[in-house]
């Protein structure tokens, strides 16, 4: 039995996040990346799901792979908008059916023509359906630059406080600034939330994708991170050292300062992740 909210009470966790494989050969990869981080023990990994379920079926099998066929501790994501009661209530009693004790519950996001179908709009809703299914320690996600749906700061950081309420713990996106998280963490304070938030880290491999995801999230894209790769010019290899790089220097910021973990983005690959660990130290830490 093992509960990422009851980890997280015990001491920092240090987790890697997959993606659920869209072909034979890319299972194969996801494979091959999990034996190689294997090693680090990491403390969880999650898997993510497509918007409106389009990889209901792949996220649940690798979850699966993970949890009965490796030694690591599995956690599904799972999104609700776009889905019926009957289809998320079938998944999370699925999950719990197979064992596995820990959700990131997240709303998803609407189709971007037409109007929202489907019986949930708001996390929330899934936190409180998947209690009355299971024993879950439940996670959620937290937007440090602001969710790009919310109408203003103050009352995105009211429904990120009234949904880590009903949490055991949430999960960043991705940001370029180690400052954004310490003051959305201060303004969660200012307000009485004081439920543990693990900032993730985001190792670049490909410039153009890491601007797209930025942009989508809502997030700052800094001179300085531009001023970098325009030096670094457009070999693969280059960018992913420095991806590293960047990843180890925001890391660096955020374990000096204290933060209850760290969840670091694969992209399905190994060696950034690994580099990470070791840079960081996250093996060897208590
Ligand atoms: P919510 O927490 O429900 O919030 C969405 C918006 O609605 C916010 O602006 C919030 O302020 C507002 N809101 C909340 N409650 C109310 C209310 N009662 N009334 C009015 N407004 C309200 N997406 C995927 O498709 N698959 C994934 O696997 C995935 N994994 C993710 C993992 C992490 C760590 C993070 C940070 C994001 C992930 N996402 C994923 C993206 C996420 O699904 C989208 O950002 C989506 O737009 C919102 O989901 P949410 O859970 O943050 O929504």
């Amino acid at each position: 039995m093992t509960k990422i909210g009851e980890l997280l009470g015990r001491g920092a966790t240090y987790s890697v996040e997959f993606m659920p494989p869209r072909s034979d050969e890319m299972l194969r990869q996801l494979e091959k990346t999990i034996r190689e981080l294997q090693p680090l023990t990491p403390s969880f990994c999650s898997v993510t799901y497509g918007a409106g379920g389009s990889t209901r079926e792949r996220t649940a099998e690798a979850v699966s792979y993970i949890h009965h066929d490796t030694p690591l501790l599995a956690m599904p994501h799972l999104t609700c908008v776009g889905q019926t009661r009957d289809e998320i209530e079938g998944l999370v009693c699925h999950y719990a059916g197979d064992g596995i004790e820990n959700l990131l519950a997240l709303a998803g996001d609407p189709p971007k023509d037409g109007p929202v179908t489907g019986d949930f709009r708001y996390a929330v809703e899934l936190i409180e359906l998947a209690r009355t299914v299971g024993d879950f320690s439940i996670g959620v996600s937290a937007f440090p630059e602001v969710h790009p749906m919310s109408p203003d700061r103050d009352t995105d950081r009211a429904r990120l406080a009234d949904k880590l309420a009903q949490a055991d713990f949430g999960i960043t996106q991705f940001f370029w600034n180690a400052d954004h998280y310490f003051r959305m963490i201060d303004e969660l304070d200012a307000i009485g939330c004081t439920t543990p938030v693990i900032p993730s880290l985001f190792p670049i491999l490909n410039v153009a994708t890491a601007q797209r995801f930025t942009a989508t999230n809502g997030a700052e894209w800094p001179s300085w991170l531009q001023d970098r790769f325009d030096v670094v010019g457009d070999d693969q290899e280059d960018v992913r050292r420095a991806g590293v790089e960047i990843a180890c220097e925001i890391g660096s910021a955020l374990l000096g300062q204290g933060v209850p973990g760290l969840h670091i983005y694969s992209m399905n690959r190994s060696a950034s992740v690994q580099e990470i660990w070791a840079s960081l130290g996250l093996g060897s830490r208590p």
